[in-house]
């Protein structure tokens, strides 16, 4: 029989914290008190992402495993001079890797630029240092899908952003770039993140990655889209079989089907936990969100058909 599944890795489920930032750069609460708070949380893993500074720690007074991070922006002058589009990017890595900025540096802002096509730059310089790479908030930096197409080798894209949610609206699961991304068949994976500044912020938007709990395999399982973004309910398996797909999740009130150019059935009701759905022929990717009582979701990332 001829089966796809989203997550094929060894291991168990681990809760991971992308990006978020503390009084390192712009955010109210100390680096300890932040890790504290996801920790407590359940997490058992995160990054600091502060901008501009670059952050390799190794340990902490938790058990809990940290991965390299920062979040850099470059400037792109727009339609008006005062209101330009950000690029932000977040890259993480293994802080135990023998490359990259020390713990600590400063790096310089990358500058002002005509067009988009300039951040890829920024993102390689990023990867040399061997982190992985995301596109942060697409919505609040204003992100058309032509400037953002442009941009080469980023694993992931944020389809949830706590802290937009919060005070902007913004990025809150829509994926607009994201669909079309996996449209042309780019492999780019959706994060869920909470871009924190303050206590209220942190905790609402996670991954929930398959691998061993070590920085490499956690950074490998991200690369390969093992795992799914949530900000509440969990996904226990998404799978593609015989021309259905199927999810298995925690208590839910809608599960929904997506891929873009063709709308899919949904499955609601007070109590689901398990919904399948036929994927028609000439469709070459499916993904699924999961809705709970609360309104919270849960993104699976795609599967691309064979
Ligand atoms: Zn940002
Ligand atoms: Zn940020």
């Amino acid at each position: 029989m001829y089966r796809q599944n989203a997550f094929d890795r060894e291991g168990t489920f681990l809760k991971g914290s992308l990006h978020c930032h503390s009084t390192r750069s712009d955010g109210q609460d100390a680096p300890e008190d932040v890790i504290r708070t996801y920790y407590e949380h359940g997490y058992q893993f995160m990054a600091l992402t502060d901008h501009n500074i670059f952050s390799r720690m190794t340990r902490t007074d938790h058990p809990i495993t940290m991965l390299s991070g920062i979040e850099r922006d470059m400037t792109i002058l727009g339609f008006r001079k005062d209101r330009p589009l950000c690029v932000h990017i977040v890259g993480i890595g293994d802080p135990a890797a023998p490359e990259g900025p020390a713990h600590d540096e400063v790096i310089p802002n990358y500058g002002s630029y005509e067009d988009c096509s300039s951040a890829q730059g920024m993102i390689d310089e990023m990867h040399s240092w061997g982190l992985k790479t995301f596109y942060c908030h697409p919505e609040w930096s204003g992100t058309t899908y032509e400037d953002y197409r442009c941009l080469k080798g980023n694993f992931g894209v944020e389809v949830w952003n706590t802290g937009n949610v919060i005070e902007n609206g913004l990025d809150t699961g829509t994926a607009h770039c994201w669909d079309q991304a996996l449209d042309e068949g780019r492999r780019v994976w959706g994060v869920a993140v909470d871009d924190g500044h303050s206590m209220k912020v942190h905790c609402h938007g996670w991954v929930m990655v398959k691998a061993e709990n070590s920085a490499p395999e956690i950074l490998k399982a991200l690369e390969e889209g093992s795992f799914y973004a949530s900000c509440g309910p969990e996904i226990y398996d998404f799978c593609f079989r015989d021309g259905r797909a199927y999810v298995d999740c925690s208590d839910a009130v809608s599960v929904s089907f997506h891929t873009l150019r063709m709308p899919l059935r949904k499955t609601a009701g007070e109590h689901v936990t398990h919904a399948e759905c036929d994927v028609y022929d000439g469709i070459h990717y499916v993904r699924a969100v999961v809705t709970d009582a609360q309104g919270r979701c849960a993104w699976t990332n795609p599967i691309f058909l064979r």
